[in-house]
């Protein structure tokens, strides 16, 4: 049994046998196919052993070019050795006389080859094993990368075990048969794992080296509560967590039951709980569960999960699906947020080596560059909002000429539909996410000109620490409770009220029940959150005071560091609700 510990993102607890994707040291268990797909095994295998060769070949010449010929006759003899048709024969009798995968057989035939290199004593020749190990490396990438394409054909109960997945993978993952998955990288505000608890699928990410500890069909145990995973469990083990699972079945029955009572705090005070959603069929499903409106839609995933790029009508249907699910209450749709992590495949930009994503071209900059793309998009909100009390909110502003340039962009769309007799709705509240620290500081000229705030803690945590808030070799520096953050949270909502427009905060920070006191005390009374913290955000909420929430604002601002900051608000939230599972 081995224990691995990572960032809990998605709670519960999902036991199953592991897929493993995409592993960098491959150990590919013996593994058959049926007669039947024999030969539709052999053209796969084809297939890779050629991308090998223009990928071999493709480094040949970028060698040649760089650092001369005799440099890249070292992938001139890799190639001919992906070449060799002795050694290519070899591999397919294994797939067509023993039906070994593909994957089983390249590795039985290359392991071979190694050896005899090894075991023939002479140094020179010793090292040409590399070489074989470097094409088999390279042939598995292929055949298993392509076997990441499996991942929407999934067709029994498993547990995903990945270096990573892209958002856009995550949205596909079929939920009837991915009981849960696990990551060596990734944050916990990392895209992929806020659409984990969406999907909720429990998940941990940031685990480190663990795919050369595991083989796929091992039992794995995720807990994506304590953000742990558990490799080949024993049976003790895999009672107790038999067991926790129950238990928190039954927590989440007995908050279900909170559904139709107001979201209010013990003397009165009403705190609006609206749904963060990426997909407009979790509308409906975040409505039943309490939400009040929609306070963050993130439409850029219209795009993750398509294969061409979404028409203005795509948008249009999208939108109006979630104000279906909410007719009398507010949805505020976020404009694209495209760019950094959140860039579909294929998608025509791409970002030269050696500049960061998340401090280049995303977002509202991306919006602003691509108006074709931002108007589409605009267009279809417009009509949309007829239909019901719809708001538009910007991404990632960071200047009062980039909201100004989005919002003279908005008018021009306007006059265009006007010209057009199209049906749209003029008067619709301009928003804006406030989540650069430049923002959070610039509150008050900003204040002058939106109609709303909406504090999007991820990105305002990332940009004002420093810390890619995907990588874990830095999570322990990406803190919520750190009193920066809490200085800006705290200026923004002071200043909102001062100026008598709305703020919420829809960052994943306001989904943590043990923030939540917090926030109310600074003055907070719109959260926006994942629709599955909804009952226990509420049950926290009636739990409360003002005035204790304003206690614990006081107190936990008078601290210097994070980590007393967190512990202190655990300590708080444990006698607030001390069934909360965190
Ligand atoms: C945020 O940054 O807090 C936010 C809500 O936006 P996203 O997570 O989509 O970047
Ligand atoms: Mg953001």
């Amino acid at each position: 049994m081995l224990i691995k510990r990572g960032i809990a993102v998605s709670p519960g607890v999902a036991i199953g046998p592991a897929m493993v994707l995409g592993a960098d040291v491959f150990r590919i268990p013996q593994r058959f196919v049926s007669i039947a797909v024999v030969e539709s095994e052999l053209q796969r295998f084809h297939a890779a052993l050629d991308a090998v060769c223009s990928e071999i070949e493709a480094n040949e010449q970028v060698a040649k070019a760089s650092i001369g010929s005799q440099y890249s006759a070292i992938f001139a003899a890799h190639l001919q050795m992906a070449r060799d048709t002795k050694l290519i024969s070899e591999i397919e009798t294994l797939i067509r006389e023993k039906c070994y995968s593909p994957e089983f057989a390249s590795t039985r035939v290359l392991h071979e080859y190694a050896k005899r290199f090894q075991n023939l004593g002479v140094p020179y020749l010793a090292e040409r094993a590399a070489d074989i190990y470097d094409l088999e490396k390279r042939l598995l990438r292929r055949l298993l990368g392509e076997r990441r394409e499996e991942l929407r054909h999934v067709a029994a109960p498993v547990l995903i075990l990945a270096k990573n997945l892209s958002p856009s993978e995550t949205a596909n993952l079929d939920r009837r048969y991915v009981l849960g998955f696990a990551t060596e990288v990734g944050g916990r505000t990392s895209h992929t794992a806020i659409l984990a608890g969406a999907l909720e699928i429990p998940a941990v990410v940031g685990l480190g080296d663990i795919l050369s500890e595991i083989t796929s069909a091992e039992m794995v145990i995720i807990d994506g509560t304590e953000g742990v995973v558990i490799i080949d469990p024993d049976d003790e083990t895999l009672v107790r967590y038999r067991d926790s699972e129950e238990r928190h079945r039954s927590f989440t029955r007995r908050l279900e039951a909170l559904r139709h009572l107001p979201s209010q705090t013990i003397d009165g005070e009403a705190i609006q709980l609206m749904g963060n959603i990426e997909f407009p069929t979790e509308a409906e499903p975040a409505h039943q569960r309490g939400a009040e409106g929609i306070g963050l839609y993130r439409t850029e995933f219209l795009y993750l999960d398509a294969n061409n790029e979404p028409t203005e009508e795509d948008h249009y249907r999208a939108y109006c699906q979630v104000l279906q699910a909410f007719p009398n209450q507010p949805v505020i749709i976020r404009t694209l947020d495209l760019g950094a992590d959140k860039l579909p495949l294929g998608f025509r930009m791409e970002y030269p080596e050696g500049i960061s994503p998340a401090l280049s071209l995303r977002s509202i900059r991306l919006s602003l560059l691509h108006l074709d793309l931002f108007k589409t998009q605009l267009r279809a909100i417009l009509r949309a909002a007829c239909h019901g009390d719809l708001k538009i909110m910007f991404p990632l502003v960071s200047t009062l000429l980039e909201l100004r340039q989005a919002k003279m962009i908005l008018s021009d769309v306007m006059e265009d539909l006007e010209e057009q007799g199209v049906p749209f709705k003029r008067h619709v509240p301009v928003g804006m996410m406030v989540e650069v620290p430049a923002a959070a500081l610039m509150a008050e000229e900003f204040a002058r000109e939106v109609a709303f705030f909406s504090i999007g803690t991820n990105d305002l945590i990332q940009y004002t620490l420093a810390v890619d808030r995907g990588d874990p070799r830095v999570s322990s520096l990406y803190r919520a409770g750190d009193p920066s953050i809490l200085r800006l949270i705290s200026n923004v909502i002071k200043v909102a009220r001062q100026h008598n427009i709305p703020v919420s905060v829809c960052g994943q920070m306001g989904s943590d029940p043990m923030f939540v006191p917090l926030l109310v005390g600074m003055g907070l009374r719109q959260l926006s959150i994942s629709p599955q913290a909804i009952p226990e955000m509420k049950e926290v909420i009636r739990h409360l005071t003002i005035s204790r929430a304003e206690q614990i604002a006081e107190r936990a601002a008078s601290m210097e560091m994070a980590k007393d900051v967190e512990s202190f608000l655990r300590g708080e939230l444990k006698k607030i609700l001390p069934e909360s599972v965190k």
